[in-house]
């Protein structure tokens, strides 16, 4: 299984959490504590945080030439790591919701070849059974309301992928669909109405998961479509 995320990062943010520089036995058990990694199938696991922490310091012999990350607290040899200050500043100690999602994702599709005895095995292997909470640091996009009903309005309530009816109405009684980014926010794309379509929750997800060219294709016609109508 590959990380969910690169191990500079979980490595500066360990550091950070640590106040700023520590000892490395102690960033090995701030990373073992924070179980974001996978260390299962990385049993060397140390030997990259050493390795990246040295691959990051001018201090080290084994300095890349890139960033200069991480500094040597009291000289060689004394295993204690600073994080230089441009890299101390703010207090996001907390995972980015992307790495977490990421993980899941890694962990679940290992999954697929464990047996079923392996499954249950794995699944009753529990601390506790209320489910442990974590905060994490997401960023969201402010999106224009406006353009997401008028989206919702041009599609008289029928998903625009599928074709078929909302499946339910909301509270109010208006067919719930969902809008949808064709080209996706966090990739560049614009919150307008000629990039926004009302799906419904089914081929919400099927986007999301899948992202079919054909789809795509599919649903820029429609919006095409649409521009040249309200233009004539
Ligand atoms: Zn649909
Ligand atoms: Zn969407």
């Amino acid at each position: 299984m590959a990380q969910p995320r690169i191990w500079l990062d979980e490595v500066i943010d360990a550091i950070r959490s640590l106040g700023g520089k520590a000892h490395y036995d102690d960033i090995y058990q701030k990373i073992l504590d924070r179980r974001i990694m996978n260390f299962d199938d990385n049993p060397n696991w140390r030997a990259a945080v050493r390795q990246n922490i040295e691959m990051y310091s001018s201090d080290s012999d084994a300095f890349s030439g890139k960033r200069d990350v991480f500094y040597s607290v009291e000289g060689k040899g004394k295993g204690i790591w600073g994080l230089r200050p441009e890299y101390l500043k703010s207090d996001d100690t907390e995972i980015p919701l992307e790495v977490l999602i990421k993980k899941e994702r890694q962990i679940a599709s290992s999954t697929a070849s464990l047996s079923d005895e392996q499954l249950i095995s794995k699944a009753n292997q529990v601390q506790s059974f209320s489910p442990r909470k974590r905060n994490v640091r997401s960023t969201v996009y402010e999106r224009n309301i406006f353009v997401s009903e008028h989206a919702k309005r041009r599609a008289h309530g029928r998903c625009q992928l599928c074709g078929k009816d909302a499946p339910f109405a909301d509270k109010n009684g208006k067919p719930y669909l969902e809008t949808h980014h064709i080209i996706w926010l966090s990739e560049g794309g614009h919150d307008t109405i000629d990039n926004t379509v009302a799906l419904c929750p089914n081929c919400h997800r099927k986007m999301h998961i899948l992202n079919r060219k054909e789809d795509i294709k599919k649903l820029c016609a429609l919006i095409n479509q649409a521009q040249k109508h309200g233009a004539e």
